[in-house]
């Protein structure tokens, strides 16, 4: 007999274990490994005395040389016939304990498992001197067709597995078919030894397959749980971004009243004040100011991360915001004995579109970052046209300083969220690394983009600030044609 046909029913009780992913019952797996170990030996001993498993070889319906079972044979046909009980048993039993789904995919096993039986089985029945035509071999395609069926209808196994498995049941068939009707001993034996080794190496090849696709479940699963953890963290930041804007407005409006009321007691409002007490209103004035504008960042910075910052653009001369921006800092430099210039061409500069409130926030950081920046020497403010690149007009700002300047290392940083150079963080120990992101978030819902250069720590700062002005163009054009169109 065929040695690979020893080997099926193992194959099968395995993977019906697997299938219904309880653990082996030892025993019952050591008796069958034992058995078939005994039947396999029964069959070596067959090679060389026959009559073991075949008494005699002979014409049968309409086959030339067909076996009549002996001792052996009526052995491996109770082995296989255990087997077969014992799994369908056990299938029968997790269909009726599984619900829905579950109990779907064991009972196509189930049914798949008898088509493959009797169309298996009836093979053996001459073999017993029944004489009935083998026409159930006729049942073996249903096996894959129900299976296929099922991973369709109730994804079954993976269809790597069920594809790898459908290949090798076939190949596994075929070379049973030729063992059993091989008309030579030898070619026989050769048949058998290569069913044999098929088996086996098919075994390896599924297990390493399961293994697999056992993994990309597990992956699958893990991705799963990161997606949910995910999305937890986004509703978490969004309740950390409405708590952040809720506290800032509660912030903002009686910082807005102590700056409304120190200007009117400095102005005289309630009567003349000594120059000490003016002297201390204005370092009171500085600090509430420096409150006012870390309450502005963050009020942003939850609108910036909740989407909620909302634009008004309007076609607008950057140059005239630069020139406000400079009448405000004139002073406030004197106090750092620093020089403060602004730089800007003869002929008007073409409008760029400008939320004005915004845009003008970020100018502001810009000074306010080189005056912080910079313990002695000049801050520089200038604004030109960028004339070669291509895609213009743009309009390029820039602030620069002589101040403690910035490594390589911290210019590639700083415009990300709560950063801070240490060098910078020891000039103002006040900051919180939230200007420059600002900045930039700002920056490039305008269109433009925004960069730092510096020779090095202690060579001085430039920050840079270009913008796309065409879109102010078009808009111009469209405003006057309305109007042309109006009159
Ligand atoms: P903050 O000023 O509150 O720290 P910013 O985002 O405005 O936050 O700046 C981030 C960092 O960039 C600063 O901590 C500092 O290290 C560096 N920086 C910004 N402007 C300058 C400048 N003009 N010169 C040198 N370093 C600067």
């Amino acid at each position: 007999m065929e040695s690979g046909s020893i080997l099926l029913p193992i194959w099968w009780l395995k993977f019906i274990y697997d299938f219904l992913e309880v653990s082996p019952n030892r025993k019952i797996l050591s008796l069958v490994y034992i058995s078939g170990i005994i039947i396999w030996a029964l069959n070596l001993l067959d090679f060389f005395k026959p009559g073991i498993f075949a008494i005699s070889m002979g014409q049968k319906l309409v086959f030339n040389y067909y076996p009549t079972a002996g001792l052996g044979y009526y052995l491996f046909y109770l082995y296989f016939a255990s087997i077969i009980f014992y799994t369908s048993w056990l299938l029968y039993a997790a269909f009726k304990k599984n619900s829905s789904d579950r109990a779907a995919q064991i009972g196509y096993v189930l049914f798949a498992a008898q088509a493959g039986l009797v169309g298996g089985g009836m093979t053996f029945l001459p073999t017993l001197d029944v004489l009935i035509h083998p026409v159930g071999i006729a049942l073996f395609p249903f096996y894959p067709i129900i299976i296929a069926y099922a991973i369709l209808k109730h994804r079954l196994f993976d269809v790597r597995v069920v594809a790898t498995e459908a290949l090798l049941f076939l190949l596994w068939l075929f070379l049973l078919v030729r063992t059993i009707f091989a008309e030579t001993t030898r070619d026989r034996f050769i048949e058998g030894g290569l069913l044999s080794a098929t088996v086996i190496l098919g075994i390896f090849l599924i297990r390493s397959v399961l293994q697999e696709v056992r993994q990309r479940e597990e992956i699958q699963v893990l991705a799963e749980d990161l997606r949910k953890a995910n999305l937890e963290l986004k509703k978490l930041d969004q309740l950390k971004s409405e708590f952040v804007s809720l506290a800032s407005h509660q912030l903002r409006t009686p910082l807005t009243v102590i700056k409304g009321y120190i200007s009117m007691i400095q102005e005289g409002s309630f009567g003349a004040i000594s120059d000490q007490l003016k002297d201390a209103l204005r370092k009171i004035m500085v600090s509430n100011q420096t409150l006012i504008n870390l309450v502005g960042d963050f009020l942003n910075l939850s609108r910036i991360e909740s989407g909620r910052m909302k634009y008004l653009f309007e076609p607008m001369n950057a140059e005239d915001m630069m020139q406000s921006v400079f009448e405000e800092f004139k002073e406030v430099v004197k106090e750092k004995k620093l020089e403060l210039t602004f730089e800007k061409p003869e002929s008007p500069l073409p409008q760029a579109m400008l939320d004005k409130d915004k845009f003008r926030q970020v100018i502001m950081n810009l000074v306010d970052n080189a005056i912080k920046y910079t313990p002695k020497g000049w801050i520089k403010m200038k604004i030109e046209e960028d004339r070669d690149r291509p895609g213009g007009p743009f309009v390029l700002m820039s602030i620069s300083d002589s101040g403690i300047g910035m490594t390589e290392d911290v210019m590639n940083s700083i415009f990300k969220r709560f950063s801070r150079g240490e060098e910078g963080w020891k000039a103002n120990t006040g900051g919180l690394g939230l200007g420059l992101y600002l900045a930039k978030r700002i920056v490039t819902d305008h269109g433009g983009e925004i960069w730092a250069t510096s020779e090095g720590a202690n060579k001085g700062s430039a920050f840079w600030v270009r913008l796309p002005a065409r879109a102010a163009q078009i808009e111009k054009d469209k405003q006057l044609k309305d109007f042309v169109a109006k009159i």
